[in-house]
């Protein structure tokens, strides 16, 4: 393994989730890129591609298109959480209609949105199977990764589509391998562990490649979201996915 794609979720026109006083995107950015200077440091062999290193907008087929096209091994997607607001009808007082000749005491109701959430902690998933088709679909496009010869895929040929998809489940198990690591080194930090999921998500489908996206932690819980905003936590965050990537790394270069 020497090439890893880091892919900081949105960026530009697209916030993400927003929380009191920041966005996901600017945390998501700031994180990504302490990983990339961790990396480089401690494993300066080790190539890195960002799909963004400021804030611009990447549509989410050119951010796997980046990792395709780089032949990389390995795709990280670093996003923040939310939960969504809860939305409450409260009585705020009364007033005085006339209903024909007589005035009567009325309910005043008022809305109250409440976006901020008490769910806190750390998850990483992996590709649900239900994007299976759309995964083998991108080895076989970009079959440089699995073949010796690039070209010479043919998903048609029964032979290569069994290749492919025993890639495609390789690749699910090195991406919870990964995850697994993730997860384990933001426990070692101090953060809630939820855990590795799956998904079926557009990034990780479309990447030829073992992959994982990383949720830091909740952005509208007041806690996380200032955690995630200091210099101290996007650097715990950041030693955690850093670390996660080099074991990884060791590990699949053993076998
Ligand atoms: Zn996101």
């Amino acid at each position: 393994m020497n090439h890893v794609v880091l892919d900081a979720g949105h960026g530009g026109k697209d916030p993400g989730a927003i929380g009191s006083f920041s966005k996901e995107k600017d945390i998501a950015l700031a994180v990504t890129l302490k990983v990339r200077d961790i990396l480089k440091r401690e494993s300066p062999q080790l190539k890195t591609t960002l799909t963004r290193d400021s804030d611009f907008f990447v549509e989410l087929k050119g951010r796997h298109a980046i990792a395709n096209k780089a032949n990389a091994d390995l795709f990280v997607s670093i996003h923040i959480n939310s939960t969504a607001g809860t939305t409450t009808r409260v009585q705020a007082g009364t007033k005085k209609v006339k209903k024909g000749k007589k005035w009567t005491t009325i309910p005043v109701y008022k809305t109250i949105h409440n976006r901020s959430t008490k769910t806190s902690g750390t998850e990483t998933y992996v590709l649900g199977l239900t994007r299976n088709d759309q995964k083998e679909k991108a080895i076989g496009e970009y079959g440089e990764t699995v073949a010796e010869e690039p070209g010479l895929l043919d998903e048609n040929d029964p032979t290569t589509a069994i290749l492919i998809a025993q890639y495609s489940q390789a690749f699910l198990s090195r991406s919870v391998t990964l995850g697994s690591k993730v997860q384990q080194n933001f426990a070692k930090a101090g953060r809630n562990n939820l855990g590795v999921k799956q998904k079926s998500l557009e990034v990780l489908a479309g990447s030829a490649m073992p992959g994982v996206l990383i949720e830091l932690g909740f952005i509208n819980n007041q806690e996380e979201e200032a955690y995630m905003n200091s210099e101290a936590g996007q650097q715990a965050l950041a030693n955690a996915i850093a670390t996660a990537i080099l074991d990884y790394k060791k590990e699949v270069e053993k076998k």
